[in-house]
Parts: C-alpha cells; sequence; structure tokens
C-alpha cells in the first residue's frame, strides 16, 4: 500500500469545542505559523505560534516528524497538538493534524488574568509552597479512603482544562492508584477516583489432576490423577458484563489494512493498520476500564490467573445446547475471519466456564474418561478447564525457576479456549496469538485438554513468539521450517524433564523427540523437527546424565538465551541457530561457565548429519520415480500428492554415506503403510505384509521397489470424497532400533473419478 492510499483512510471525529483539520500532501507548507493561519481563518479565532510548545522533532524513515502542543502561559492545554509529516529531502509536507482547543484560546487573556491575579507564573507553579498546599489537600481525600490510605508515592502535571488551569495527580497507595484533579485557580478538589491494581494478589486451591497425561497415545494406558495446587489465581478480576469487548467486538478489521510490521507503530496507528497483536493490546486496554470485581467462592471463582485463564471457545454456546450452567461471555477473544465484502478480522469473546463455589466442590471434580469423548459432558464436568489451567502453570512455573525471566514476557496469562466444535478440527490442539485451542475428540484418540506434553508443545510455539518475537522467520533449509516443531518439543522436553524430576513414566519413551533421525534426511517440516529435536534432546539428556537437575537449568538457561538472540531473525536456519547456541555457551551466564558446553553441542550435531563446515557432505537418501526426486515440495509430497487413476509406481532409492558416515551398509530400507500418524485411508496394494523390507548393501547398490494401490479407500479422509495417504520410507542402520532417515511419499484416490475414467 503506497502513501498515498493509505492517506486516503484517515478520517477524524470532532468532540465540542474542537477545531480538528488535516492537511494532505503538498496543500501547504510544513510551518506552524502557515497551519496556524488556516486555523484562524476557518475558526475565527486567533491562534499564534507564540501559543505552541514544540514537543518532539525528529527524523523518521520515511519523513521528519514534528509536534506542537497548544499552551496557555506554558501550561499546555489537554488533547491538543499539531502534529507534522514533511519530506527529509525536499521539506514538502506529507501530513500535518491540528487538534485545538477553540475554548482556550477565547478565553486566552482571561486566563492569563485569572493566572496572574492568581499569582502563578511558571516558577510558583514548581514552588515548594504551591506543592505543600497540594499534598495537604490530596493526603486529606486519600486519608478518608476506607481501604487504602497510605500515600507510598505520588506524581502530577498541570494543564488546563475547560478553561481552568488544574493539577493531575497520581497516587500510589498499598493496593492501588488514587486520582485526584485540583484547580490550581480555586484552590480546590474537582475529582476524585481510585482503582485498585490488578493481580497485586493472588491465591491457590487445590484439585485433582494429571501430572503428565491421563492416556499414553500409542498403547492407551491410563494413568492415575493426583491432588495439587492450582497456584496463581488472581483475587480481582474485570466484570464484562454482557458485552465484553464494548466497540472493539464490533469492529471489522479489514485484511487490506493488515500488517504485522506496522501495526502497533506510530505511523501504523495513523494509517489504521492492525495485526493480531496490536488488536489484542488494544482489547486489554479497553478491558483495563471495566469494573473489577472479587474473584471468590461468593460470585463463583473463575480460573483466571497470572499464567492462565480458562474460557471456552466462542461457539460452544451454540453448538452445545445440554450444557448445565450459565454461559457467559468471557473477556477474552480469539480473531475470527470471516469473508463479507472482502476478508475481515473480528474478535469475538469467549465464554466463561464453570465457575467453583467452594474448595470442596473442586476437590469433587474427579475426571471420567468417557468412552465416547462425550463434549457435554466434559464440559459440565469442569475438569478440563482445571487441568489445563495446572498444565500452562506448570510449564510457566519450570521455566521462570530456569530462567525465563525476561520483564513482561513472562508476566502475561496465556489464554486458553477449550472445546472447539468445529468437526474438521478434532483430535488437534493449536497455538496461535496468545491463545492455546483446543477441540473435540474421537474415541480412540486421548483428549488432548488432559495431556500435559501436548499442551507443553504447543506453548513451545509460544515461548517461541514471546521469546524469538513475531518478526522471526525461518530458513531452514528447503524452507520447511522444521525448527519450529523441533524446538516446541524440546521446550516440552525441558518442562517434561523439570516436572518429573527426570523420573521416568508410561510412554514416555515413544516421544518424538527420542529419535535418531539425521538432518537433510527427510521431506517434510514434521520429519525435518525430529532431527532438531532430536539433536538437542541428545545434548540435554548428556548434560543431564552427569549434572543432574542443575545441568537441566543450566543448559535451559542457555537455550533462553540462544531464543533471545535469535530474536526476530530474517531468516534463521539450522545453521544459524545452532551457531547462535554456541554463542550463548561462549557468553556464558550467572549458571554457566563460557564455552562449557561447546564440546557437547558440536559432538551431538556431528552425530546427526550435521557440520558447519562449507564443504561438508551429509549422508543422502534420494528416492526418484521417473525423472522426478521427492522432496518436500515435488509431486508425490505433502501439500502435492500424485492423484492420478493409474497408482502404480516404481521408486528408486539411492543412499550416501557423506562424511558424518551417517548411514552405514549394510542399510534396511523398510516401507511402511500403517502405523504412521493419520496413516491408513488409502488400500495399498501388499499392505497385508506390513512393513515391506528392503536390503542395500551399497552406495551404488540402487534400490527399485513398486509402490501400488487399489482404486478403492479404506476410508474416506477428504472433502471431496476421496483418501489421502502415503507411504513411510524409512531407513535403518544395522543394529538402530528406530529410522535415521525417512521420506513420505503421497497418493491421493478418489474412487468415483477413477472408476469413471476407466469405463
Ligand atoms: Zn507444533
Amino acid at each position: 500500500m503506497n502513501f498515498i492510499t493509505l492517506l486516503g483512510l484517515i478520517f477524524l471525529i470532532s468532540p465540542a469545542f474542537a477545531y480538528e483539520a488535516r492537511i494532505t500532501k503538498g496543500q501547504l507548507s510544513p510551518e506552524l505559523e502557515v497551519l496556524l493561519e488556516k486555523a484562524s481563518t476557518e475558526s475565527g479565532i486567533d491562534f499564534k505560534s507564540s501559543d505552541f510548545l514544540l514537543i518532539e522533532e525528529r527524523n523518521l524513515a520515511t519523513s521528519k516528524f514534528t509536534m506542537f502542543v497548544q499552551s496557555n502561559s506554558m501550561v499546555p492545554v489537554n488533547g491538543t497538538a499539531v502534529r507534522i509529516w514533511s519530506d527529509l529531502k525536499t521539506n514538502e509536507l506529507i501530513l500535518a493534524e491540528m487538534h485545538l482547543d477553540e475554548k482556550s484560546q477565547v478565553q486566552k487573556n482571561h486566563l492569563i488574568n485569572r493566572y496572574m491575579e492568581a499569582k502563578f507564573s511558571s516558577k510558583a507553579l514548581k514552588s515548594k509552597q504551591l506543592s505543600d498546599s497540594i499534598s495537604d489537600l490530596v493526603k486529606k481525600v486519600v486519608a478518608r479512603h476506607d481501604t487504602d490510605s497510605k500515600i507510598l508515592g505520588m506524581k502530577f502535571k498541570d494543564e488546563w482544562q475547560k478553561g481552568d488551569l488544574v493539577r493531575v495527580v497520581e497516587v500510589r497507595g498499598r493496593r492501588g492508584v488514587h486520582h485526584i484533579l485540583i484547580s490550581l485557580l480555586k484552590n480546590k478538589v474537582l475529582k476524585t477516583s481510585y482503582r485498585e491494581f490488578l493481580q497485586s494478589e493472588n491465591f491457590s486451591l487445590k484439585a485433582n489432576v494429571f501430572p503428565i497425561y491421563e492416556e499414553v497415545e500409542s498403547s492407551g494406558e491410563r494413568l492415575n490423577y493426583e491432588l495439587k495446587e492450582l497456584k496463581y489465581l488472581d483475587t480481582h478480576i474485570y466484570d464484562g458484563g454482557e458485552n465484553p469487548l464494548g466497540p472493539l467486538g464490533n469492529t471489522e478489521f479489514q485484511e487490506t489494512q493488515y500488517s504485522v510490521l506496522l501495526a502497533g507503530t506510530p505511523l501504523g496507528e495513523e494509517f489504521g493498520l492492525w495485526s493480531e497483536f496490536s488488536i489484542r493490546q488494544k482489547i486489554e486496554e479497553y478491558v483495563k476500564q471495566l469494573p473489577l470485581r472479587t474473584n471468590a467462592f461468593e460470585n463463583g471463582v473463575l480460573l483466571q490467573g497470572k499464567y492462565a485463564t480458562i474460557n471456552l471457545h466462542p461457539d460452544v454456546k451454540e453448538a452445545f445446547k445440554e450444557i448445565d450452567f450459565e454461559v457467559k461471555p468471557s473477556i477474552h477473544h480469539l480473531l475470527k475471519w470471516e469473508f463479507t465484502s472482502g476478508y475481515n478480522a473480528k474478535a469475538v469473546s469467549g465464554h466463561q466456564g464453570r465457575v467453583i463455589f467452594s474448595q470442596e466442590e473442586l476437590l469433587n471434580r474427579v475426571p471420567f474418561r468417557h468412552p465416547e469423548h462425550d463434549t457435554v459432558s466434559y464440559i459440565n464436568s469442569g475438569f478440563d478447564e482445571v487441568q489445563v489451567y495446572y498444565g500452562v502453570t506448570a510449564l510457566m512455573e519450570s521455566l521462570v525457576s530456569m530462567g525465563f525471566t525476561d520483564p513482561e514476557l513472562s508476566e502475561k496469562p496465556f489464554h486458553a479456549f477449550l472445546f472447539d466444535p468445529d468437526i474438521s478440527m478434532k483430535d488437534n490442539a493449536y497455538y496461535f496469538d496468545n491463545t492455546i485451542n483446543f477441540t473435540t475428540y474421537n474415541p480412540g484418540t486421548p483428549n488432548l485438554a488432559r495431556d500435559n506434553p501436548t499442551i507443553w508443545h504447543e506453548l513451545g510455539h509460544a515461548i517461541m513468539e514471546r521469546l524469538m518475537g513475531v518478526h522471526l522467520n525461518f530458513d531452514s533449509q528447503g524452507g520447511y521450517g522444521g525448527l519450529s516443531e523441533g524446538m516446541a518439543d524440546f521446550i516440552a522436553q525441558i518442562v517434561v524433564e523439570h516436572q518429573t524430576g527426570g523420573k521416568s513414566f508410561p510412554g514416555k519413551a515413544n516421544f518424538r523427540i527420542i529419535n535418531d533421525i539425521g538432518f537433510d534426511l527427510t521431506n517434510e517440516f514434521h520429519d525435518e523437527g525430529e532431527a532438531y529435536g532430536g539433536a538437542m534432546n541428545d545434548m540435554l539428556s548428556t548434560v543431564i546424565s552427569y549434572q543432574g537437575e542443575e545441568g537441566l537449568s543450566a543448559f535451559t538457561d542457555l537455550t533462553l538465551e540462544a531464543m533471545r538472540l535469535t530474536r526476530n531473525h530474517p531468516r534463521l536456519t539450522a545453521a544459524s541457530w545452532f551457531e547462535h547456541m554456541l554463542y550463548s555457551d561462549e557468553l556464558g551466564s550467572s549458571v554457566r561457565a563460557p564455552g562449557q558446553y561447546k564440546d557437547l553441542i558440536e559432538t551431538a550435531l556431528k552425530s546427526r548429519n550435521f557440520s558447519f563446515a562449507k564443504d561438508f557432505r551429509p549422508a543422502q537418501m534420494q528416492v526418484k520415480f521417473g525423472e522426478t526426486e521427492l522432496t518436500n515440495q515435488s509431486k508425490g509430497s505433502r501439500g502435492d500428492p500424485l492423484t492420478d487413476c493409474h497408482a502404480s509406481y516404481e521408486l528408486k532409492i539411492l543412499l550416501t554415506s557423506g562424511d558424518a558416515h551417517f548411514i552405514t551398509f549394510p542399510a534396511t530400507v523398510k516401507v511402511e503403510y500403517q502405523k504412521g500418524a493419520l496413516q491408513g485411508a488409502i488400500k495399498w496394494i501388499g499392505e497385508e505384509t506390513n512393513p515391506q523390507i528392503y536390503t542395500v548393501k551399497s552406495e551404488s547398490d540402487i534400490l527399485t521397489l513398486p509402490v501400488q494401490a487399489e482404486l478403492e479407500c479404506d476410508f474416506i479422509n477428504q472433502p471431496d470424497g476421496s483418501c489421502s495417504d502415503y507411504a513411510y520410507l524409512q531407513v535403518y542402520n544395522e543394529g538402530s532400533r528406530k529410522p535415521i532417515a525417512k521420506k513420505r511419499f503421497y497418493l491421493k484416490i478418489n474412487p468415483k473419478l477413477c472408476s469413471t475414467s476407466k469405463k
């Protein structure tokens, strides 16, 4: 979008007694006198440049910015400004906006007289005598407050408001802030108000939760729940009523105005640019104006605290009519995209969960594993809310204790939204824009809201976003973002180790992060992520094996520092990520000696088919069909499955050892048709003998293997009535228990189309 089109998007609203004007490109010269002349002509009031104070003058990348404020006797007039943007080279006007106060200008002489009569001067305004007399007034006001009458700090500003010279005093009390407005001309208190600090205090409750998860995904084995503490619950929360987002809930944000980079900057604000982040900030500001209420058993306690707030998905009320408690709107929101005149986003508030009326009632919330995962009975029981609150808080507590203490970034809650009823979202948990989201579940799969490692993986993405910044871009080799998945797994693993004190539990050995995959030996980011996560987990397990819990803390400290040092990196690669790990190791910290982990990091990388050397030749797994090589973007990849009604291919696989001798011979190639994630929809020819096993004797031994499918489906898993599935090609070294390289070859069969094309 260019600057001129942006200009067309601005419009201003005029309150009473105010003169407002916008002057666009080239209309006038960018001088205060010239602009005020226009204001004087149009308003009939004489505005003089000597009545204005210069507040800011600075060069921006694209313009020079100058700002003045209207004043009287050196005291600024509330709510006024003249802001000018001019061309850096030609000094031509780009934009000017004037917000002036007509009343105080009309009464200017009158005000000066009153000011003089009261024997004020800019020096007098700063005098001790005045300050003392004001302090006396302030003390009297604060002393009358029934719960917070102690003064811990005070600051003030003087300004003209509605023809009166006022001092705006802000007093910090023990539990909140007093705002006191005093007329200096009348020596009188005009207005007082008091606002309690939010989250100044919190409390804990006891509850039954799963320390790890309800069931092991691979085996279905059930684990026990335990009595734990729900910590950091807020004693006071904002009361949003029926329309908690106010006008922001009705605002449509247009896709054309979306800019992650500029939203929230002064320029972006000027031109109405927005991002998820800037909307979230605006809503948070709005919510802070709402009245507070106590979060206690009398009203029913909501799970809102320092690190987590629990909400039900916005569509829950419509989708599930048998909820047995009143479903009220929550002050927390999700951003929804809709197509109206174009693509627009709207902030939609979630719903409050089931409130807690007593400690006893909370203890009676015990998890029941419904055989069909019935959503309504889960919502009514209120257990999943408790589990998610616990899971999020546990992660934050672990990370904060190991060095995640960054101001603001480590202090804000994540907002959880439970039970997204969208059928296409089943069996899912995902992170987006400071929210962690849960769906509904098919009978045979685990309830992910009761699965802490899944919660911690999703929040791993969230911690990355906070520490590595929203402007971070990945450029892992092939551009398929394995680092993001690997890092999320690694953060989850750190928390698992911290929460369990390193003790094992059923299913731990099957975690994706425990693998032998090498770098550059996969063709999609889920699998490439295993190399990242696996390499970092190798480092961590070595550290823990000789340093125990202290090592866990130190290596977490190193990882968090590397995340900070890659903040907003424009194209982060595997190499640059690990370089930053080495650099933060070199820097050392209060818990790590400089260079302490250098060897360990380098050794772990070497054993994963990785090197920093430019001439390094990695081991390779090349898969070809016809003239096409299977990559993360070729035909036959996840995003571009083969769809013809032939469904018979001859794959050629070539393996090389590379400089690190990562693949050794004889190597085994297994073709897995059934046990991979989301496998099973296609009827593969020969799948009864799954997996099919082949041996490759040397680099020159090119393996030829057929991959064929019936033109019908075991089940339909695509909206167009077809089935999509993959053959999982996995390479093992002799004696290795897990694959060291793997690629996925995707087909999509549409039985209807294929049967008609045959006839
Ligand atoms: Zn993920």
